[in-house]
This record gives C-alpha cells, structure tokens and sequence, in this order.
C-alpha cells in the first residue's frame, strides 16, 4: 500500500483497477512511460485519443511536481500530440490540480488530460464556462508558473489551447469539474467516469486510442 489510507486509483496498487473490472487492458494500454510520469488514455474517454498523463510518484497536482517530473510531462504530452491519433487535431491540454485530499477533485493524484477538439471549442468558451461555475479570474501562466503559485495552496485548473496557457485558482473545486467542462465544450450529456467507462461506446474509444503508431517507454 501507498503512504494514503484510502484507494488510489493511479498509485501502483490500485493502478488499473477499473481497467481490469470493465475488461479493458491495463499495463499493456499505457503509450508512454519514463521513470516519472506515464500515459494512458482516459478509462472513459470523451473522445477517441483521450489520454492522461499521470504523475508515477502520488502528487497532488503537476503544480507540485519538480522540473525533472515537469520535463518528462512534457515529453508525455509532446509524444501524445505527435502520435498518429492526434496528429491533424487541436490539441487540448487541461488539469484540474488539488493541493490536498478532498480539495474537490474526484481524483487527487496529479493527471492531465490531453485530447483534440474540434474548431468550435474555443478559448473563450472555456473560459465563459470556467468563470461562470467558479467566478475565479485568468492568470497567464506557464507550468513552471503554477508551481510558483501553488505554494499558496490553492486548487486551480490549467488549460493549454491554440498558444493560450493559462490558469484559474479555485478554492473548493467540484467533482470532476474538469469532466463536466469537457462534456459542455464537446455537447456530451453524460460526465460521470464511474458511468461512462461501463458503456461500450467509450470501451471502443479507448481501445482505439490505444492503437498510438509508436509506444514509447523511455
Ligand atoms: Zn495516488
Ligand atoms: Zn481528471
């Protein structure tokens, strides 16, 4: 067991617990791995080429993690947009960071999701819907950045779209807020991950996103 009382669906343990119990691959669904971070898609993906990028060491958020473990996301994420599913899309990269157990996030271990939008997604509606659930104000910042502002100990969510990086801190985020944000930009009635990753539908997404032209395992 980790060092945490409670399950922990990214820590080794309980690593792919929901993949084996919806009979979806584990260990052979991850396209990326280095000693720091590995990437798998989403257990219920809102779209073909929906990945995560998940933290190998229990960090609450990537805001946390030092610049060793910061590189290696960005190698995750640079591997992700260059593969063969993503490679014509707009790429959308979104966190919702926790900065303790219970901050709001359904999943406090550091995870971004990464995964294309079409053309109608844009920065603004995020924001609109962003600033309309939490009334929190934009910052400008770069991933180095969110480090420097998480010694505050505020819950954000960050977002990377057509050049924008960004972030909102927000002090009681809700459950899977950042699910809930996706489903409204992309027009999904349904958000739940614990619901969704039992349908068929979003079983043969993330089979597919698992079919990445090349694995990578640094
Ligand atoms: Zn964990
Ligand atoms: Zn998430």
């Amino acid at each position: 067991m980790n060092q945490y009382e409670n399950f922990c669906c990214f820590c080794e343990d309980g690593r792919f617990h929901f993949n084996m119990k919806a009979g979806l691959p584990g260990y052979e669904s991850l396209v990326f791995r280095d000693e720091n971070v590995f990437a798998m898609p989403d257990i219920a993906p809102f779209v073909e080429g929906h990945y995560l990028i998940v933290s190998e060491v229990h960090l609450f958020s990537f805001g946390e993690a030092n610049a060793i473990i910061l590189n290696s996301h960005e190698k995750a994420r640079k591997h992700l947009v260059n593969s063969n599913v993503l490679d014509t899309k707009r790429i959308l990269t979104l966190e919702h960071g926790s900065t303790s157990k219970g901050s709001g996030v359904c999943i406090d271990h550091a995870h971004t999701h990464v995964l294309p939008v079409p053309n109608e997604v844009s920065v603004s509606i995020i924001d609109e819907f962003i600033v309309h659930r939490t009334g929190s104000k934009k910052v400008r910042v770069s991933r180095e950045c969110i480090y420097n502002d998480i010694e505050e100990k505020k819950p954000y969510v960050y977002y990377e779209l057509d050049g924008e990086s960004c972030m909102y801190p927000i002090y009681a985020l809700t459950s899977q807020f950042t699910r809930n944000l996706l489903a409204h930009v992309l027009g999904s009635t349904e958000y739940r991950w614990g619901e969704m990753y039992k349908h068929e539908k979003y079983q043969n997404y993330f089979r597919r996103s698992m079919s990445i032209e090349k694995l990578l395992f640094v």
